[in-house]
């Protein structure tokens, strides 16, 4: 059983909700996944090893390094999904314009916050990424043919799509 893990950092959860949208067609299809860690969509959850860990998101916080670079010691293959985790995404657009004090004030009225908040980095930034999944959200299909690529042991090629798309 190929043990397949679904992380999500800071991020709407847009891609992993199309994860969901395809994760029969999944089970079906290739019918020898095990997804042994995908909080969003089931209570047991184990964090111990993958063969492919799909990451969600933007590094923003500590606890999302965190987070990465444990999946990354513990998975073979690490896929970056989705314009957040490959880019930053719109949350790294302010990076330039404001100053994190500023955002969060403007925000949240207060500069305090119960977690360390750094700049929205892509995932890529803190641990090695060894394949990409762009767009906002990730296609569906294109996960589905990431997975069967992975699960053949073959690399995945994917054409440019947009940033946003249907
Ligand atoms: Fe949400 Fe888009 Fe980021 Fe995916 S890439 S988590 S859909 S904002």
């Amino acid at each position: 059983m190929v043990k397949i893990g679904i992380m999500g950092l800071t991020g709407c959860s847009g891609c992993q909700c199309e994860i969901l949208n395809c994760k029969d067609a999944l089970y079906k299809l290739l019918g020898k996944v095990e997804f042994c860690y995908f909080p969003l969509a089931q209570d047991n959850n184990s964090f111990e090893e993958f063969d492919i860990l799909f990451v969600e998101g933007s590094v923003t916080t500590d606890l999302d390094e965190e987070k990465v670079k444990k999946g990354r010691k513990v998975s073979k293959i690490l896929v970056a999904i989705g314009s957040c985790a490959c880019y930053g995404g719109v949350q790294a657009q302010r990076n330039d314009e404001v100053t994190l004090e500023e955002m969060l004030k403007e925000v949240y009225g207060t500069t305090e916050f119960p977690v360390n908040v750094s700049k929205p980095k892509a995932v890529s930034e803190i641990v090695k990424v060894d394949y990409e999944l762009p767009g906002c959200p990730l296609d569906k299909k294109q996960f589905v043919y990431a997975v069967a690529f992975l699960l053949n042991g073959v690399k995945p090629f994917f054409p440019k799509i947009p940033v946003c798309h249907e």
